[in-house]
């Protein structure tokens, strides 16, 4: 019988604002959707964290049984610079600027971030699709929301008319606005912008004669608006209707909100069972940002080389620092607590260790309640992934360690067993740790 049988699990659902039971769709089968990286600068470590947090769902789901498609894009293009529908395309904007070809910052980009996937021990995805990959599927979405009579043309860009959509559906159900908040909060468009409303939104935008990025469609050369992409990529793997779409907090708005509305338009369906968003990570109290300079690269934990740091630490030893606080919680990132964080990890590696070598006697008898602990591990990631509350468990392993060490509990060979396999599989296929001594070895 496989694992998830026993052991149900609740979701935090974005959509809701309640913790629900999960049920997948398809019993034993997960449609997952991860929104990824916008590849035209380097990850910082901020999109690492949202990025762990989906890789620890995704292993402890696998470790219960489930069988998973996971997928997790690349934006190469339609990301425009500051979320503005009339902005620049922060790809394009970042070759004109290195007097490189578009494609040459994506293929920089996407390197650099399965180089850091790579260091930091992540699981790849089922399917790492692209956005120019899928310009015909995107385009094929623009048509069906037009003839479903929310998509209008406009000089050669094609919109979503949020307004008529509200009529019938509900723009603002994720992010908890209100349209007619929204639109009275803007100004009207004077004449001066192809919307019809403020709150409108790119489908197809008309490229200008220096736009580099341009494929032909129904009603200009242009390039797709920035959300439809995760619309066109998730339906086509997943479905119209399946069961996690997950990012950072701050894309719900308006980048989640829109892509419900375009499925919704599209295909009359809620698309998604259970949203699901990460909270940011900020540094010494500050948003990471790459203007500021306030951020650490994920290479610069390794290397040491960040006026943040005073010296190098494993990735690791990042890894278990970010999932010592829960996905939805903020989390600062200081000198100090990843200091801390680096200390503790050690001693979980040391008892891990032991476990392994078994360097302790075996008995006749257990006296301390592994069954109990086992299943408090459990508890603690079904109830919406609870890393801290879990990782708290894994000490209360250490101290069973370090008192079997002493002599002062026991443990019959079968238990020892049942608690060396369940702790391996929670420190490294649940949380992906890895133990830097067993791999220089
Ligand atoms: P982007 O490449 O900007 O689309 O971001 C990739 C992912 O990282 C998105 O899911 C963002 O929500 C997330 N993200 C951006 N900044 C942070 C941060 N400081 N902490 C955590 N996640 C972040
Ligand atoms: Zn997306």
């Amino acid at each position: 019988m496989p694992l998830y049988k026993s052991q149900p699990i609740k979701i935090y659902n974005s959509l809701s604002g309640d913790k629900e039971n999960f049920t997948p769709i398809n019993e034993g089968n997960i449609g997952m959707y991860v929104c990824g990286p916008t590849v035209y600068s380097n990850v910082h470590l901020g999109n690492v964290r949202t990025f762990m947090s989906f890789d620890v769902i995704y292993r402890y789901f696998l470790h219960l049984g489930y069988k998973v498609r996971y997928i997790r894009n690349i934006t190469d293009v339609g990301h425009i610079v500051d979320d503005v529908d009339d902005g620049e395309d922060k790809i394009a904007k970042k070759a004109k600027l290195e007097q490189l070809e578009p494609m040459e910052i994506v293929q920089r980009y996407t390197v650099d971030f399965h180089d850091v996937l790579k260091a930091y021990n992540f699981l790849p995805p089922s399917i790492e699709p692209t956005a120019t990959g899928h310009i015909i599927e995107q385009i094929e979405i623009v048509k069906k929301i037009i003839d479903n009579g929310i998509g209008y043309e406009s000089n050669g860009s094609v919109y979503f008319d949020v307004v008529k959509f509200n009529e019938t559906n509900h723009y603002g159900k994720l992010s908890g606005r209100n349209i007619e908040d929204m639109l009275a909060n803007t100004r009207d468009t004077d004449g001066q912008s192809d919307k019809r409303n403020h709150q409108d939104f790119a489908l197809w935008k008309k490229a200008e004669p220096e736009h580099i990025m341009r494929w032909p469609s129904p009603w200009s050369d242009g390039f797709p608006g920035w959300h439809l992409e995760c619309t066109a990529m998730s339906t086509k793997y997943l479905g119209n209707h399946f069961d996690i779409h997950g990012g950072g907090m701050d894309l719900k708005f308006p980048h989640h909100e829109c892509e419900i509305a375009q499925n919704e338009a599209c295909t009359g369906q809620e698309p998604v069972n259970y949203w699901m968003h990460a909270n940011m990570l900020t540094l010494n109290g500050k948003k990471m940002s790459k203007s500021t300079g306030n951020n650490i690269l994920p290479s610069e934990i390794y290397s040491g080389g960040s006026p943040f740091l005073t010296k190098a630490f494993s990735a690791s030893v990042a890894r278990f620092f970010m999932l010592q606080a829960h996905y939805r919680s903020n989390l600062d990132f200081t000198n100090d607590a990843i200091l801390a964080a680096e200390k503790g990890f050690y001693r979980l590696m040391e008892a891990v260790e032991s476990l392994k070598n078994a360097s302790f006697a075996i008995s006749n008898t257990t006296s301390i309640d592994i069954k109990t602990w086992k299943q408090n591990c459990y508890d603690a990631m079904n109830d919406d992934f609870n890393t801290p509350i879990l990782i708290a468990h894994l000490f209360e392993a250490v101290r069973f360690v370090n008192v079997l060490k002493e002599n002062k509990e026991t443990i019959t060979k079968e238990d020892l067993l049942d608690f060396s396999t369940t702790m391996n599989a929670f420190v490294f296929d649940v949380l992906g740790l890895e133990d830097e001594k067993a791999a220089a070895n």
